[in-house]
C-alpha cells in the first residue's frame, strides 16, 4: 500500500522520503498503525535532535556555514560588509530592474520608493563606485545577507533566503573568467560541496552568467558575472572586476544531497533541518 497523502506529508516533514519508506500493510487500519509507529520514532529522534541543539550544536548549519564562509573569504583577503534590506526603486532601476522587467513582479515593495532587497548587487555596486576611489587594487568584499523574491516554486526557492555576493575589482582583463571560477571553488569548497560543475547560462539582470550547479538534482547554486559590464554604466564602474551571489541555503541543500530546500529556509517551521512541531 502506499501512503497517504497526509501521512506522506508527514513523513516529509520530519525528514523522512515517503517513498523510500516501505509500507507492509494489507489495509487502512493496518497502514495507520504502522504510520503511527513510524511516527512515533521519528518525532523521539527530532525531539532529540531539537535538545542537541540547544545543549551542545548552539549553531545551526546554515550559521556555521555563514561563518565557515567568511572565514574562508576573509583569509583569502576579502573584506566582509553589511548594507541595508531596504532598497530603493531608483537602484533597482539602475540594475534594469523596472516595471517591465520579470523580476519587478518578484520585489516586496514596502512604499513606492522602497522595497526589500530581491539581491544585494545594487548595494554592493554602490560600494564598488565608493571604494574605487581608493588607490588599492584589487579591492575585495562580500557581504552575506537576507534577500527576498515573491516565488511560486517551492522545492528551490524560499521567499526569504540567504545570500553570499563576492566582489573582486581592479583584476587583469585576461585572467578575468578564471579567476571567477577561482573564487568559485573556494566557496564551494568551504561549503564542503564537491561534486559541481559550471554552466553558463542566461539571466534576466546579468545578461551571460557563470553557474554553479550541484546536487542529485543539478540545481543552480551560484550565478557568477564578469566586468565591465552592460551595468557598468549606470553605476559609474570602470574597473575590471568578477561578482558571484551564491544561495546559501541551496549550498546546503545540495551539500546535503537534498532535494528541497523548504527546512534549510529561515522561517518557524523548522529549526537546524528539524521540524518544530514535534
Ligand atoms: P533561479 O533561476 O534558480 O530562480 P536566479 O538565477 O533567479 O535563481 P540569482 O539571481 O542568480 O538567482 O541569485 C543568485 C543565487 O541566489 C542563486 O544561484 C540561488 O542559489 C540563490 N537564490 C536565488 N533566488 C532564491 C530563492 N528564492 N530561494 C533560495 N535561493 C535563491
Ligand atoms: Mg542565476
Amino acid at each position: 500500500m502506499a501512503w497517504t497523502q497526509t501521512q506522506a506529508r508527514r513523513l516529509k516533514e520530519l525528514g523522512l522520503d515517503p517513498e523510500a519508506v516501505e509500507c507492509p500493510a494489507s489495509n487502512p487500519s493496518e497502514q495507520n498503525h504502522l504510520f503511527q509507529q513510524i511516527e512515533k520514532k521519528q518525532v523521539k529522534k527530532t525531539r532529540a535532535a531539537l535538545t542537541r541543539f540547544l545543549s551542545k550544536d548552539r549553531l545551526t548549519r546554515m550559521e556555521r556555514l555563514s561563518h565557515d564562509l567568511s572565514r574562508t573569504l576573509i583569509h583569502h583577503g576579502f573584506s566582509r560588509v553589511t548594507t541595508p534590506v531596504i532598497i530603493s526603486k531608483s537602484a533597482l532601476a539602475r540594475m534594469t530592474i523596472t516595471e517591465s522587467h520579470p523580476l519587478f513582479n518578484q520585489v516586496f515593495w514596502i512604499n513606492d520608493r522602497q522595497c526589500l532587497r530581491p539581491m544585494l548587487a545594487p548595494n554592493l555596486y554602490s560600494l564598488m563606485v565608493d571604494l574605487g576611489r581608493l588607490k588599492t587594487r584589487p579591492i575585495r568584499f562580500f557581504e552575506i545577507g537576507s534577500c527576498f523574491r515573491k516565488e511560486s516554486d517551492g522545492a528551490r526557492h524560499n521567499t526569504e533566503f540567504t545570500m553570499l555576493n563576492l566582489v573582486e575589482m581592479g583584476i587583469e582583463m585576461d585572467k578575468r573568467e578564471s579567476r571567477l571560477q577561482e573564487l568559485a571553488a573556494i566557496v564551494a569548497g568551504s561549503a564542503g560541496l564537491e561534486n559541481y560543475e559550471f554552466q553558463t547560462e542566461s539571466s534576466e539582470v546579468y545578461g551571460t552568467t557563470l553557474d554553479l550547479v550541484a546536487g542529485p538534482d543539478r540545481i543552480e547554486v551560484a550565478s557568477g558575472a564578469v566586468g565591465p559590464h552592460s551595468l557598468d554604466s549606470a553605476w559609474g564602474v570602470t574597473d575590471v572586476w568578477a561578482g558571484m551571489g551564491f544561495g546559501l541555503e541551496r549550498l546546503l541543500m545540495a551539500g546535503l544531497g537534498e532535494r528541497t530546500i523548504g527546512k534549510w529556509g529561515i522561517n518557524l517551521a523548522y529549526l537546524n533541518g528539524n521540524r518544530l512541531n514535534v
